[in-house]
C-alpha cells in the first residue's frame, strides 16, 4: 500500500536554506571540511548574559506552559522595543511571543490568506514565505527587483501595477534576505499608500532590523500612515542576538489579528519555551553592547568579501544591512551552487531558490580566515 498526503502538503518542497545546510552537515560528518555560507545564522555563540538568564530562569522553576501568548514580562519588553522602533501605538495585547520568527509568520499567513487569494513577495524573497503561501492555499505574485539592485523604491511601479483590490497579503523584508538591501523611506511610503487604497495587509518581516551598517532601517509601521488594522511587524531573536536554536520570535498587529493568530497558537505550540521568553527579557534589556560588536564585526566582513569579489569582476551590490550578498554566478545557478559544494566544499544558496536564477546567495556570518578560504576554493574551482 502507498501511503496518501494530503495535496497541500504536496504543494511545497522543503526549505532550500535548511536542505543545503544539512547537506554541509552531513559532508562534515564524513570528514569533509565545508566553508558553510549557506545558512543565516551568526557563527557567533549568544551573549552569556542571555544564557544565564535562562539558567537562572530554569532554576527558579520557569518549567511550565505559559500564557500561550507570552509572559506578561516579556511581551511588556517586547512592546517597549517596538516604541523605540518608532511602533509606539502596540501594547502587549497587540504581541503574541512565538517559538521563532517562522511560526510568527506562519501563523499570519495562516490568519489571513484562503484558497486562491493573491499573495506579492518582493523577489528575491526569502523561501519560506512562498511555502507559506501555497500551505495557505494563496496564488502568487512575484515582483522583481534585482534588475534594480534590489531597491523597492525604482520597482514600486511594477507593484502598484501588480496589486489591486483582490490582493490579500503583501510581504516586505528590509534589511532583506537574501540581498541585504535596506528599503528607502519613499518605499515604504508607496506600500503603505498600495496597502491602504486596496485594503492589503502587509506583513512587514524586521528581523534584520538591527543589523545594519551605517544606515538605519525604517520600520513600516514608523514611518508611513499604513493602517494599523493592515499592518504586521514581525520580529525575532535570532539574528541580532545569535539566538537561531533557541527559536524565539514575536508578531505584533491588530488585537483582531492578535485572536486569530493565537488560535493556531494555541492549538500548534501552546506557546514559546518558559525559560527561553526569560531570557528573551535579558536580550532586549541588557544586550545592546554585544549586539553592536557582531554587527562591527559583520560589517568588516561584508567589506573584505566584496572587495575580494571585486578582483574577480564580480561586481556585488553591497548590502547595508543583514549578513548575505547576492553573487552574481551562472545562469544556472542550481548547478554552479553544486559545483560550489561538491567540488569546492563551499555550501552556498542559488539564488533560484528565492525567485531569482543567476546568482548564489553567501551568508557572511563566518570568520574572514573562512571567508577568504570560501573565496580561495571557489577560485581554485574555477568558479569566480
Ligand atoms: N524571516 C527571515 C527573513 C529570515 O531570514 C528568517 C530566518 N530564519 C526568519 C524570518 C525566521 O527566523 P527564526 O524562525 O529563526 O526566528
Ligand atoms: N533564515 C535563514 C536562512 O535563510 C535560516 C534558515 C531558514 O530558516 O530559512 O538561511
Amino acid at each position: 500500500m502507498t501511503q496518501e498526503f494530503s495535496e497541500r502538503i504536496q504543494r511545497v518542497e522543503p526549505s532550500a536554506t535548511i536542505a543545503i545546510s544539512n547537506k554541509a552537515s552531513v559532508l562534515e560528518s564524513d570528514g569533509v571540511d565545508v566553508v558553510d555560507c549557506s545558512v543565516g545564522e551568526p557563527d557567533f555563540d549568544t551573549p552569556e548574559n542571555i544564557k544565564q538568564a535562562a539558567k537562572d530562569a530554569m532554576d527558579a522553576g520557569h518549567t511550565g506552559y505559559t500564557p500561550s501568548n507570552g509572559i506578561p514580562k516579556l511581551k511588556n519588553a517586547i512592546a517597549e522595543k517596538l516604541a523605540d522602533d518608532g511602533l509606539d501605538f502596540y501594547g502587549p495585547e497587540n504581541v503574541i511571543v512565538t517559538p521563532g520568527a517562522k511560526q510568527a509568520l506562519y501563523e499570519v499567513f495562516e490568519a489571513v490568506v484562503d484558497d486562491g487569494d493573491e499573495v506579492v513577495l518582493l523577489d528575491p524573497a526569502w523561501v519560506s514565505y512562498e511555502a507559506m503561501a501555497k500551505l495557505a492555499g494563496g496564488e502568487l505574485t512575484r515582483i522583481d527587483t534585482a534588475a534594480h539592485d534590489f531597491q523597492l523604491e525604482p520597482a514600486l511601479g511594477y507593484l502598484k501595477d501588480a496589486v489591486s483590490d483582490d490582493t490579500q497579503l503583501l510581504v516586505v523584508n528590509s534589511p532583506g534576505n537574501p540581498h541585504g538591501a535596506v528599503y528607502s523611506r519613499e518605499a515604504l511610503e508607496g506600500v503603505a499608500e498600495l496597502a491602504n487604497e486596496h485594503d492589503i495587509t502587509v506583513i512587514s518581516d524586521e528581523i534584520y532590523k538591527d543589523i545594519t551598517y551605517g544606515v538605519d532601517a525604517p520600520s513600516l509601521g514608523a514611518v508611513t500612515d499604513i493602517d494599523r488594522d493592515n499592518l504586521v511587524t514581525v520580529n525575532g531573536f535570532s539574528k541580532a542576538y545569535a539566538m537561531t536554536g533557541w527559536r524565539l520570535g514575536y508578531l505584533a498587529a491588530s488585537e483582531e489579528l492578535i485572536g486569530e493568530a493565537g488560535k493556531l497558537q494555541s492549538h500548534s505550540v501552546s506557546s514559546a519555551t518558559n525559560f527561553v521568553q526569560h531570557a528573551g527579557v535579558e536580550a532586549l534589556e541588557n544586550t545592546d553592547e554585544a549586539v553592536d560588536e557582531m554587527v562591527a564585526a559583520f560589517e568588516e566582513r561584508r567589506d573584505m568579501l566584496v572587495d575580494l569579489f571585486a578582483e574577480y569582476g564580480k561586481d556585488i551590490v553591497e548590502p547595508d544591512g543583514a549578513f548575505y550578498m547576492m553573487l552574481p554566478v551562472a545562469e544556472d545557478d542550481q548547478s554552479w551552487c553544486e559545483e560550489a559544494i561538491d567540488e569546492a566544499h563551499v555550501a552556498t544558496v542559488p539564488g533560484s531558490a528565492f525567485g531569482t536564477p543567476g546568482y548564489a546567495r553567501i551568508s557572511y556570518a563566518n570568520s574572514k580566515e573562512r571567508l577568504q578560504e570560501a573565496v580561495d576554493r571557489l577560485d581554485d574551482a574555477d568558479l569566480l
